[in-house]
């Protein structure tokens, strides 16, 4: 066991799936934050046990050569960006080996079936949606802030090279709405005053932005002032809302939704369509790396004419929607009715016909579009982070579906769900990582499985219509 306090020389090797530094100290691993692959240096131990201990950089000696110098002055007290003191290329590798490692070792596939992943070429301001904790800094100043890395102190400050630019003025405004008329922030210890988060959106292609705040209180102190302030401040603002969240609770925003000004949505393009966004839908964060996705998702998908494609995890139809023209016909299967009713809408404004949307929970609407005897030819999977229930991979697998597309944001969950596909005759035949969410360490993958027993079909398919267009000649 290594001593508590004492300092070791020594060279960080790799990076935890939490991208922090790990050196090896007498075979025994130690987590380093905010160290590079290649830094030498001296640590010193924090905390340690038989099998890995923690430390800090006490001294540096040799800088790793992929560092570069932070671009943010409180890069080390937020939680956002866990990689802005190392280069992009640095990052991706990291990426890519954190999906190498997890698919092969954990889903057990062939390496060569994960393909380079999908570079970002724009690592600033490509979040179009922030969830800002309000709090009162030292001065007493109301201020919308961060969470410091696996805490709930609030790191105040008032722009985040992240997110959309359009951000920043929306926040000035709404501050000085609550600095002038004093409505007190949330203190989670003692569940007393108003303003929790600030949550606000932004669609890229339109230019349409959305302010949302999150209240304990079902209204606010001099509501209309602030709606005023912010209309007349914003030209690109379409829709104010207020949600009451007055529970003991970590969940951003609470049931209740009221529109205080425009249609309570807005709008944006994504892969040519257009769609509505609720504040209570999903929407991809990064614009420009979403459409790669979706992109690498349509070729895996592979449709043909004739067939069926089931979306599920469908949020507000986005996937399956920009994929429907192709298919015959589109269901799409997603648990929140408000994201389900931007869906139908959605397939409405885009004249996509043969599009049905059920708002229900993955595993039964999978079980009751097997009794109805549905066969998708291809199925889409975009699970939030805990994967696939164990029970839908069953009902999923039995409707034989020819392609399974699965979108995944977290390696691990993927690499357990891809596992029991291929219990079930489902393999993986290309799998690429795409960079969502450059400066952090989160990756998303895009793995495209068929079935080894239904490929005979789909070949035989295929040379029946090489034979149809030769007998055409
Ligand atoms: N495919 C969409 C949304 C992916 S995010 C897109 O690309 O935008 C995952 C979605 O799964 C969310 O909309 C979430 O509300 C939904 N979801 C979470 N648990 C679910 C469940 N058990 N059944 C169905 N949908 C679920």
């Amino acid at each position: 066991m290594l001593k508590k306090n004492e300092i070791y020389q020594t060279e960080i090797i790799d990076y935890t799936t939490e991208g922090s530094g790990v050196c090896k100290i007498d075979g025994i691993a130690v987590f380093v934050p905010n160290s590079a692959v290649g830094d030498r240096l001296k640590v010193r131990i924090l905390k340690s046990n038989k099998k890995y201990a923690y430390g800090k950089i006490e001294e540096m000696i040799e800088p790793s050569e992929n560092r570069i110098t932070p671009d943010c002055d409180i890069f080390h007290q937020c939680g956002g960006c866990t990689f802005r003191h190392i280069s992009y290329e640095s990052e991706l590798a990291f990426k890519q080996k954190r999906v190498y490692d997890t698919l092969t070792r954990i889903g057990g596939i062939d390496g060569s079936m994960i393909h380079e992943i999908e570079r970002a070429d724009y690592r600033d301001q490509y979040r179009n949606k922030a969830q800002l904790p309000i709090t009162r800094d030292k001065d007493g100043h109301i201020r919308v802030g961060f969470f410091a890395p696996a805490s709930h102190r609030i790191i105040p400050l008032d722009d985040c090279m992240l997110q959309s630019a359009s951000f920043r003025a929306a926040i000035q405004i709404f501050l000085d709405w609550a600095n002038s008329e004093n409505v007190p922030p949330y203190d989670e210890r003692n569940h007393s005053g108003i303003l929790r988060h600030l949550y606000l959106r932004y669609a890229e292609n339109t230019d349409e932005l959305m302010v949302c705040i999150v209240a304990n209180a079902k209204e606010l102190r001099k509501e209309k002032k602030l709606v005023k302030m912010l209309t007349q401040g914003l030209p690109n603002l379409k829709t104010i809302v207020l949600n009451t969240n007055a529970e003991k609770t970590n969940v951003i925003t609470g049931d209740t939704y009221r529109v205080l000004y425009g249609s309570g949505y807005i709008t944006d393009e994504l892969c040519g369509l257009k769609f509505y966004i609720s504040p209570q839908s999903f929407y991809q964060v990064n614009h420009r790396q979403t459409e790669k996705l979706y992109t690498i998702a349509a070729e895996f998908a592979a449709l043909k004419q004739g067939e069926i494609l089931l979306d599920m995890y469908c949020g507000i139809g986005t996937i399956g929607l920009t994929m429907a023209a192709k298919a015959e016909k589109l269901i799409g299967v997603e648990i929140i009715p408000r994201a389900i009713e931007d869906a139908k809408k959605n397939a409405e404004i885009n004249g996509i016909g043969n599009a049905e949307f059920i708002c229900k929970d993955a595993s039964s609407a999978a079980i009751m579009l097997k009794d109805r005897q549905i066969k998708p030819d291809c199925i889409i999977l975009d699970p939030p982070r805990k994967g696939c229930a164990k029970d839908l991979i069953d009902t999923i697998a039995g409707m034989s579906p020819l392609r399974i597309v699965y979108v995944s944001c977290d390696p691990a969950t993927l690499a357990r769900d891809i596992k029991i596909f291929a219990e079930k005759g489902y393999y993986t035949e290309k799998a690429i990582p795409v960079d969502m969410f450059p400066r952090t360490v989160h990756v998303e993958t895009v793995v495209l499985m068929s079935a080894a027993s239904r490929r005979s079909r789909f070949r035989v398919e295929t040379s029946l219509t090489c034979d149809k267009s030769s007998s055409r000649i």
